[in-house]
């Protein structure tokens, strides 16, 4: 029917208790052209009051590589992921790779009505400053050379109450232990144990997840 992709933020702690999972429903910008809108529909219908139905997403833009869909394509589905989480209540999780202009664009146009996170957050402290009540998930980039400047930096502005932590697997770093080395090191910017990092962070995506 239409492809899915879990996904995972928390801290440790909340990794490892299966009772938590959950899911989120929406098409990754990778497959926007397989989107079917009446079938996508239908599942969130027939799931809306299905307590382990977290979110909406991923959904976003992706122009990290020439052979993804078209813009155009990608954009439509992306704004119609809005709309849905705004018809159904639910929280959004966007995915943006390479995307930054547009992502704002669409998400300044195309206001969602509820909270949203943006998951492997690769953008500066000035995308995160356009969105004063979002949620940012840090993955691994975070311990990257390319990224961590400016990673660092985003952790260091936002909200402590809106800091999420993510293994991104099995695409990024699909080791387990990964996920600690970013817990250790968002805590030594907040000037914070990694116990209390995985604390701040699993209690962050539980509330963002309503599944508190
Ligand atoms: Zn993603």
């Amino acid at each position: 029917m239409f492809d899915s992709h879990f996904h995972l933020f928390s801290g440790t702690s909340f990794v490892g208790d299966t009772e938590n999972f959950g899911f989120t429903v929406g098409i990754h910008p990778e497959f926007a052209h397989t989107f079917n809108e009446k079938d996508f529909l239908h599942f969130v219908e027939n799931n809306k009051d299905n307590p382990k139905f977290y979110a909406i997403g991923e959904c976003g833009l992706d122009y990290h590589r020439p052979d993804l869909p078209s813009l155009d394509i990608q954009e439509k589905v992306f704004i119609r992921h809005i709309e849905i989480a705004n018809l159904y209540n639910k929280p959004l999780v966007i995915h943006s790779r390479d995307a930054y202009r547009d992502t704002l664009k669409i998400l300044k146009e195309h206001k969602p009505k509820n909270e949203f996170l943006l998951h492997c957050m690769s953008y500066d402290v000035e995308f995160a400053r356009e969105f004063p009540d979002a949620y940012f998930s840090i993955g691994w980039f975070i311990t990257v050379k390319k990224y961590k400047d400016m990673l660092e930096k985003v952790v260091r502005f936002i909200p402590r109450d809106k800091i999420v932590i993510e293994t991104d697997a099995p695409y990024l770093a699909p080791r387990h232990d990964k996920i600690k080395e970013v817990a250790k090191r968002v805590g030594e910017i907040l000037g914070m144990t990694a116990k209390e990092a995985e604390e701040l962070t699993a209690s962050n995506a539980k509330r963002f997840f309503r599944c508190l």
